[in-house]
């Protein structure tokens, strides 16, 4: 049994749900959490706005150092972390223990050098007699909503630009992946983060949704579905809360006659099936020059075909399990309504029938532009196929979406490169490459995608207003009106 708040720092049993955990992997319950009631969220909100002055006070420097010093305990911490998430979300050991760990303490540490970057756009005269001074502060209480196909990862990018830029937090991880984002909390504060500053409260989308609407908060950060962000938009207009959006993606890749077609199939492989293609920046929807059409996708069945499925503590495994079996059986209908409606399934699509929630990467050729597998967010290991005839028609078909999240362009033209990504209404374009992120470089999407940045000086920014601080240093001659709106 897991106590489901981490709240003033410290583990406590919430009065809310009991919900069980299942491993994906095995379809047994390992764990039941003792989920926030509405009272609990009270009581956490609370507990973050008593702590957020004294850290909004703390020095930037102090603020780095408690970060730099999670992001070692983090790594202290690696294994049982790991078991954990594993555990809880189906994940390789080995992708998780060598990749996204050590991507978060990565994170981790680039928002303790921001941490200390922070300051305003400047200082200046601007009007006879007055300094002005622009001064940026923390927003205040950021309540934080993280969805379960990263769960850690997405954990320290909630977290991380906001302690950078001085705020409190209370954070809620989706309920089927809690447990990590509750060590995570325990962590903190033996990192020296004072009591009340990061706080973790579990439970579904009614936990969520009474975060939203809490009085007590200043700021709301979802990741989440495009229509999660929706309702939580629409919710934090009724007291004018800031919101931060970082939704559903639907990635093209956009493969050109000139390209070289074996790299770009097996990148885009990769790509279509990193964690089990439940992935917001996955390559989803292949679209390839009518002259390599054939060629492609020739390619890439065998490159997925060799993708090993497997149980996450098999080294062997390249990807384990979907989250659940109902993300299972909503990835195969997804598969089937595209069957129904003419296309065609060229390898995989198949879901294993005993315990476990596994899927065959899945090829899929000959869907329409319009139809729901082209259009929908699959969230599994499901990547689709079309061809194009020319640059204008490429660029038109990556951005018949209603997402603009993240894509891909393939080509050894340095020219058409520029202008193809120019023309994407995306917030995140790789060319000759799909997927590779940096702590450094700005996250986030536009369109359907939402808006704000994760991870980069920009997500810290996001989290932080500025401040204008007229200073009157001079007496000022009472006739003059060109200071006054007139
Ligand atoms: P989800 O929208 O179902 O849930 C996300 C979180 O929101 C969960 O914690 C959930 O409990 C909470 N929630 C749901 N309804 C809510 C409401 N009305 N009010 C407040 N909270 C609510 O998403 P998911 O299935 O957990 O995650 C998958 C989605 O996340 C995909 O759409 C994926 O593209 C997206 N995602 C986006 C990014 C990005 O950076 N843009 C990164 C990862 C995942």
């Amino acid at each position: 049994m897991t106590a489901g708040l981490y709240v003033d720092g410290g583990l406590r049993e919430g009065r809310g749900e009991c919900r069980g955990l299942v491993d994906p992997a095995s379809g047994e319950v390992i764990d039941e959490v003792l989920e926030a009631s509405s009272d609990d969220v009270d009581v956490a909100v609370r507990s973050a706005r008593e702590a957020a002055h004294g850290w909004a006070a703390a020095t930037p420097g102090e603020r780095s150092r408690v970060l730099l010093r999670l992001a070692d305990l983090v790594q202290r911490e690696a294994e049982r972390i790991t078991e954990r998430e594993v555990r809880e979300s189906g994940k390789p050991w080995g992708t998780f223990l060598d990749g996204e760990l050590p991507f978060a303490a990565d994170n981790l540490r680039f928002f303790a050098g921001a941490a200390r970057s922070l300051d305003g756009t400047g200082a200046g005269v601007f009007s006879q007699g007055y300094t002005s001074m622009m001064v940026r502060r923390p927003v205040g209480v950021v309540g934080s909503i993280a969805p379960w196909n990263f769960p850690f990862v997405m954990a320290v990018w909630k977290i991380g630009p906001a302690l950078a830029a001085g705020n409190a937090v209370v954070l809620k991880p989706a309920p089927t992946t809690p447990g990590t984002a509750l060590l995570l909390g325990e962590l903190a504060v033996e990192a020296g983060l004072p009591a009340g500053v990061f706080n973790v409260i579990t439970g579904g989308a009614e936990v969520g949704a009474a975060l939203v609407r809490h009085p007590g908060i200043d700021m709301v950060s979802v990741t989440g579905s495009t229509t999660t962000g929706k309702a939580v938009m629409s919710a934090a207009a009724e007291s004018v809360k800031r919101v931060h959006l970082e939704l559903g993606g639907k990635a093209p890749a956009l493969v050109f006659g000139d390209a070289d077609i074996d790299a770009a199939v097996r990148a885009i492989a990769m790509g279509a099936t990193y964690n089990t293609g439940q992935d917001c920046t996955a390559a989803t929807r292949m679209y390839v020059h009518r002259s390599r059409y054939g060629d492609t996708l020739d390619a890439l069945r065998p490159v997925l075909d060799a993708i090993n499925v497997g149980p996450p503590r098999d080294p062997a495994t390249d990807i384990g399990p979907l989250v659940s079996v109902e993300q299972r059986d909503r990835v195969h209908g997804f598969v089937t309504r595209a069957v129904e409606a003419g296309a065609h399934v060229l390898t995989g699509g198949v879901m294993d029938p005993g315990v476990g929630a596994y899927y065959r990467p899945t090829l899929i050729a000959d869907a329409a532009q319009a139809s729901e597998i082209v259009q929908g967010e699959v969230f599994g290991p499901v990547l689709v196929v079309l061809p194009f005839d020319d640059e204008d028609e490429a660029l038109h078909l990556a951005n018949d979406s209603r997402y603009g999240l993240a894509s891909s362009i393939w080509t050894t033209d340095v020219g058409r490169a520029l202008r193809v990504a120019h023309g994407l209404d995306v917030g995140v374009t790789w060319i000759n490459d799909h997927l590779p992120i940096a702590s450094e470089a700005p996250h986030g999407g536009v369109k359907g995608s939402g808006f704000g940045k994760d991870m980069s000086h920009e997500a810290v920014l996001e989290y932080s207003v500025t401040q204008h601080v007229m200073l009157k240093h001079a007496q000022v001659d009472p006739e003059r009106t060109d200071f006054r709106p007139a």
